[in-house]
């Protein structure tokens, strides 16, 4: 069963037990816009209690704010119970829940069209909040007044861009000066939630529209302080370059790829990526320019070919190749880099190393930050191809040894 069937399946059930059981929110919206729904969410009157009682496994993830997960064989469904919620003193989440009715439930929501219910087993939609005519009009509007609304959750802000990014929609007037008004505060939301919608934004393949929301409202600059006028230009045409399916690090160093490598990786730290993430970033950002330098050793080419990021540093600089000045005539130093790979042909790219530590060590060589030298030096060797095999790689090694403790002592 999809996901989708499960929904409804929990839909049935629930009314059949006399409740009010709804597709809600975002599955409603993509669904009447012909896309796929990344998951499909219940609303109902019936209490968490209910829920937990009608289906054999649930998960009580929140049940305190009316969520309940039912879990059905290899899929599971989120159950909300219609509520209100009241009191954002904080700007980023609300101080109690209260469960109330389906047309309160739309007035908490974000978004007009994010707002609709939908029965599947009436194929009615129910609108409270005019979402259908803003879909069909193609605009992001809050339901209410923006700024109220911001001023309850300022994540929304980022939300609105994501979802006008995401759809191709305008993002409504008001809505759109209320952002601008309140971009400064978006400071206040935890950078992994920030990162979310960040990530929405700059993957979609409207990412730079994306991106150049996000600098005119003011929501960049207040994210990334200090972020550079020029940059910004720079930013928006590289990423206007890339390819259409990146991942969210390849496109966060194409919307720093305008500036310094330093105050990209400064920037990204509020964002709390993985370790991983920060690292590709940082590789790809540091290793600009790299690959258009046609005197690369044999042995830097295919050390950096053997690495896990290559492809995304050749396509980050396409993409700044092909925003420069002259875009086509930019591109002529990769040309020769593919020509230059494939040459190499089936050379192993990333060959073992022909001696390991340990063997390093049985030679003679003392643990330490001399062994790394020493092995990084030998690997060297290996991808010139001075060294072939291993007796040749031992001979070197001892070479190496006897220079460098002559030089010690
Ligand atoms: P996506 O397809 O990207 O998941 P979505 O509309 O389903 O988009 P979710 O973040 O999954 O978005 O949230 C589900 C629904 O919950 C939204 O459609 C909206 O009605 C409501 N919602 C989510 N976040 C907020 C928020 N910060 N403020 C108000 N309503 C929200
Ligand atoms: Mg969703």
């Amino acid at each position: 069963m999809t996901n989708k069937q499960t929904a409804i399946e929990v839909i049935k059930r629930l009314q059949r037990n006399g409740f009010q059981a709804l597709l809600a929110g975002g599955c409603v919206r993509d669904m009447l816009l012909g896309r796929r729904a990344k998951d499909y969410d219940v609303a109902t009157d019936a209490q968490p209690t209910d829920v937990i009682r009608l289906f054999p496994r649930t998960l009580k993830v929140g049940a305190k704010f009316g969520v309940v997960i039912v879990l059905t064989e290899g899929q599971q469904v989120e159950v909300a119970t219609f509520r209100t919620e009241t009191g954002y003193t904080d700007g980023r989440r609300p101080d109690s829940v209260k469960f109330s009715n389906a047309a309160e439930d739309a007035g908490r929501r974000d978004f007009t069209i994010n707002g609709m219910f939908y029965d599947p087993l009436r194929k009615k939609v129910i609108d409270y909040v005019e979402g259908r005519a803003d879909l069909n009009s193609r605009v992001v509007r809050t339901i209410g007044k923006p700024a109220e609304r911001f001023g309850e959750d300022y994540l929304r802000m980022l939300r609105a861009v994501r979802f006008s990014t995401q759809l191709g929609f305008a993002v409504e007037p008001a809505t759109w000066s209320a952002i601008g008004a309140n971009a400064h505060s978006i400071a206040k939301i935890s950078g992994e939630r920030i990162a979310m919608e960040l990530e929405g934004i700059l993957v979609d393949p409207n990412r730079a529209g994306g991106a150049s929301m996000l600098i005119e409202s003011g929501l960049a600059g207040v994210i990334f302080p200090g972020l550079p006028c020029e940059q910004e230009k720079a930013s928006i045409a590289i990423l206007s370059q890339l390819r259409k399916k990146v991942d969210f690090a390849l496109a966060l160093a194409g919307f720093f790829a305008g500036g310094e490598t330093d105050f990209a990786v400064r920037s990204c730290r509020v964002l709390k990526l993985s370790r991983n993430r920060n690292k590709h970033i940082k590789f790809l950002l540091s290793n600009r320019g790299k690959l258009l330098d046609d005197r690369m050793s044999l042995a830097q080419l295919k050390k950096i070919l053997a690495g896990p990021y290559f492809w995304d540093l050749y396509e980050l600089q396409r993409a700044i190749q092909k925003a420069s000045d002259d875009g086509r005539k930019s591109i002529t130093p990769l040309i020769r880099l593919r020509r230059r790979i494939k040459a190499l042909g089936d050379v192993e790219l990333r060959p073992k190393p022909l001696l390991n530590g340990h063997d390093l060590i049985r030679l003679g060589a003392v643990p330490g930050p001399g062994l790394g030298q020493l092995a990084e030096e030998m690997y060297i060797a290996q991808l010139e191809g001075v060294l072939k095999t291993i007796g040749q790689a031992e001979k070197w090694t001892q070479e190496w040894l006897l220079k460098h403790r002559t030089i010690e002592t």
